[in-house]
């Protein structure tokens, strides 16, 4: 089934992003007890990132969004990446991905990673949704930034740029991470007097521990609404109140952000089924 499908089905679309194992010699089946519980919380469809993060990609991500699809029976996102892959690499991937019965990707461009040779067959996202939309195979979401790129000279410009990925057939957005509701409902705004009518699901990471704030927070261009930074500093030195906290934070941005109409919530729960349930378990009443 096209994931556009489901946004014409329900009000409020409900995803959860996964990675694939990442510690060296695990395997891909080390993820599939995390997927089976992430499985009970309902899921419109779950996305397995590719090489996130300017990494090195590799066949797992197929693997692990053909398991979610034809074992666990519930829709997947394959993300694909186009900065170091050429036009043949790109559609021997769409092969591989046609003959697991994988229905769905979200065309990126990726991270720049000065170590790996950069290809040029594709510059751009939209040059990469388009090669996927011809194929007639796939259903294509896209990515966007409520606070605008880091490459992008305004948040007007950025937006501008979407039209180019819905003029190569994608169908949805999903949005960056972001810790201040006004950021979603400003970007929102903006692409609609732009034009764009397309669905935007809101990209929510609960923060519930120090590495993350660390990593995440740190690195990430998310503004930080003074709310956030207080229970951050709050608590800092106390693990599970962190932790609660961290999720209490997330439950309340969603809760938010479905009253207010959005298409859908995208969680990037890092792999950690125990964040995701209790999130799930804070927002199922509105789902
Ligand atoms: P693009 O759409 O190409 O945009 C990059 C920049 O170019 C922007 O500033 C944009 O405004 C501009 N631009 C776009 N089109 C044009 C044009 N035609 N002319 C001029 N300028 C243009 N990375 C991974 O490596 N693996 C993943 O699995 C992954 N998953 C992600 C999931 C989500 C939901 C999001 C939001 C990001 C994800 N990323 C992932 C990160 C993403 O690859 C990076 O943010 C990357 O820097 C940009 O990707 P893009 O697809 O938005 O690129």
């Amino acid at each position: 089934m096209r994931i556009s499908d489901k946004f014409k089905e329900k009000s409020c679309v409900f995803s959860i992003e996964v990675f694939p194992p990442k510690k060296v010699g695990a395997t891909v089946e080390s993820l599939y007890p995390t997927l089976e519980s992430l499985s009970k919380l309902n899921p419109d469809y779950i996305s397995v990132t590719y090489g996130a993060g300017g990494g090195k990609a590799s066949d797992a991500t197929g693997t692990i969004a053909a398991h979610i699809k034809n074992d666990l029976h519930i829709e997947s996102l394959a993300h694909l990446t186009c900065v170091n892959a050429t036009k043949e690499q790109v559609e021997q991937t769409l092969a591989t991905l046609k003959a697991e019965n994988v229905e769905n990707i979200l065309a990126l461009r990726g991270d720049i990673n000065p170590e790996i040779p950069r290809q040029m067959d594709f510059v751009h996202a939209s040059d990469l949704a388009r090669t996927i939309t011809q194929t007639g195979d796939f259903g294509v979401a896209g990515a966007c930034y409520p606070e605008g790129h880091v490459e992008s000279s305004s948040l007007k410009a950025d937006v501008d740029n979407l039209h180019y990925k819905v003029e190569a057939g994608v169908t949805h957005l999903i949005t960056q991470l972001f810790f201040d509701n006004i950021s979603y409902y400003r970007f929102l705004n903006l692409t609609r007097k732009a034009g764009i009518s397309l669905p935007v699901q809101a990209g929510i990471m609960p923060i519930v521990n120090k590495r993350q704030i660390q990593r995440t927070v740190a690195l990430s261009s998310a503004s930080l609404p003074p709310q956030f930074t207080k229970m951050i500093a709050k608590y800092d030195h106390d693990e599970q109140a962190l932790f609660d906290a961290g999720i209490e934070y997330a439950v309340e941005q969603i809760r938010d952000l479905i009253n207010g109409g959005a298409d859908g919530i995208h969680l990037y729960a890092m792999n950690n089924e125990r964040v995701a349930q209790r999130v799930y378990e804070g927002i199922r009443d509105l789902l």
